[in-house]
């Protein structure tokens, strides 16, 4: 498999497994440049909806000759990723404040986040290349989506996890997966940079947003979604950054599309950021602030060292995809926002409370989307669909904290109540 410099343009190979270029840019797949027939895709990927227990009905798998068509199919760990639900609410799009809303709930996934969607193609690729040991540095759900897969391989999963601020729920995931689970003292920045130094000479392969099959993995997202539309994309699509890698994906998967003739039209990318960890909204809004709405000749991106949100899969000082993510916004004239975490957890118990659910990090994009509209960046006459990246159960501290706390922030809180077993209670 092949690769070339998102920066620069040079190419390289992927074996032995490589993340970065000499330039400092990340690499990503190139694949081989034969002519598609988008016709006859299209009608594999419908036929393949009605796989049941093959590689195929994996809603990545599906999409394999635009994902990793080289990778050999035994050589593939799968859990039947993706095939997510999409569900519309009105409650939820009068509070977005749009004509129509729809959730694609990435949460659904195996390990309960859109992580698996990636990690499917990272650690069957690096099977491939012969590695055992595969390693990533996480807020939670990146070790808990890697150790799943580790566990199916055989192979051995090491995961860094930072010592506070990351959910006990994911962990305690990963810790029952088998990982070798790692805290220390530090962030996500910190683990993360431990392995560019030192991956390659330990024997590992990195399963981080910067191996570029995690990319193309992810790309999936929008495809099964656009495969849903029939091919018809909504006019935004919203979702939270933390590393920027599903921003990223989302870019890739929607120039394939558009490029291959599958879309007509490109929706707009919106991506919402923690107030507490926003380097990329901020870099973007004083772009737009000094008039250069699109590549200006310098850019200057200043890393958070101190994140902070209660968001923790959001909790990201130094998004190491921005440059990535920047270019799927200059490609669909997209933007940026920042909520607040309140704003983050008034949006969950919205969702919540639709039925549909997700952790608190997901919610950010709905809360976005609805400051997007009221910001008038967003017209109420438009469509939307937001990703909810991951599974309401990843961080039951913060239900907790929402709804068993005596707090007057929490305007929507539900509450529990004793009874005795007796008629009258329940009249
Ligand atoms: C990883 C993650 C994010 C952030 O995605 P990036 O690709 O890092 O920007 C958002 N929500 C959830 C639930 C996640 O697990
Ligand atoms: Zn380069």
């Amino acid at each position: 498999m092949r690769a070339a410099c998102s920066e620069c343009g040079i190419q390289t190979s992927l074996s032995p497994m490589q993340y970065s270029c000499s330039c400092g840019g990340l690499l990503q797949v190139i694949h081989a440049a034969s002519e598609p027939d988008t016709d006859k895709l299209k009608r594999i990927f419908h036929e393949r909806r009605s796989e049941r227990n093959t590689l195929y009905a994996s809603g990545v798998w599906r999409y394999k000759e635009l994902i990793a068509p080289d990778l050999p199919d035994h050589m593939i760990v799968c859990k039947n990723e993706g095939n997510t639900g999409m569900y519309q609410s009105e409650s939820l799009t009068e509070y977005a404040g749009v004509r129509g809303l729809s959730l694609k709930a990435q949460s659904e996934n195996p390990s309960g986040s859109f992580k698996d969607n990636g990690m499917t193609a990272a650690v069957s690729h690096g099977r491939w290349l012969g590695y055992d040991r595969f390693a990533c540095s996480s807020t939670g759900n990146t070790s808990s989506s890697l150790a799943m897969y580790a566990a199916l391989a055989g192979v051995k999963s090491i995961v860094l996890v930072p010592d506070r601020d990351v959910s006990a729920g994911k962990v305690l995931q990963t810790l029952a997966y088998g990982a070798d689970l790692c805290t220390f003292r530090g962030t996500y920045d910190d683990g993360i940079r431990f392995l560019q130094e030192n991956a390659e000479e330990l024997g590992l392969y990195v399963c981080n947003s910067i191996n570029p099959l995690r990319i193309e993995g992810q790309k999936s997202i929008i495809y099964e979604i656009a495969q849903e539309l029939d091919w018809k994309l909504p006019d935004w699509i919203v979702l939270p950054g933390g590393a920027l890698s599903n921003a990223a994906a989302l870019g890739r998967g929607l120039q394939d599309l558009f490029s291959l003739g599958f879309i007509e039209r490109l929706p707009q990318v919106a991506v919402v950021q923690a107030e507490g960890a926003s380097p990329f909204h901020r870099m973007v809004a004083s772009m737009r602030c000094s008039g250069n709405n699109g590549l200006p000749p310098c850019i200057e991106f200043h890393s958070e060292q101190q994140p902070q949100t209660r968001a923790s899969a959001l909790n990201i000082g130094n998004p190491p995809s921005w440059r990535k993510a920047l270019r799927t916004l200059t490609l669909t004239q997209g933007t940026t926002v920042s909520v607040s975490d309140q704003e983050i957890m008034e949006a969950k118990a919205y969702i919540d409370r639709s039925g549909i659910g997700c952790e608190p990090a997901s919610a950010a994009a709905l809360a976005g989307l609805r400051k997007l509209v009221r910001q008038g960046d967003v017209h109420p006459e438009q469509t939307a669909v937001c990703i909810l990246t991951g599974n309401m159960l990843k961080d039951t501290d913060a239900i907790s904290e929402y709804h068993l706390r005596n707090d007057p922030s929490s305007a929507l809180r539900n509450t529990m109540r004793q009874v005795d077993l007796i008629y009258e209670a329940f009249q």
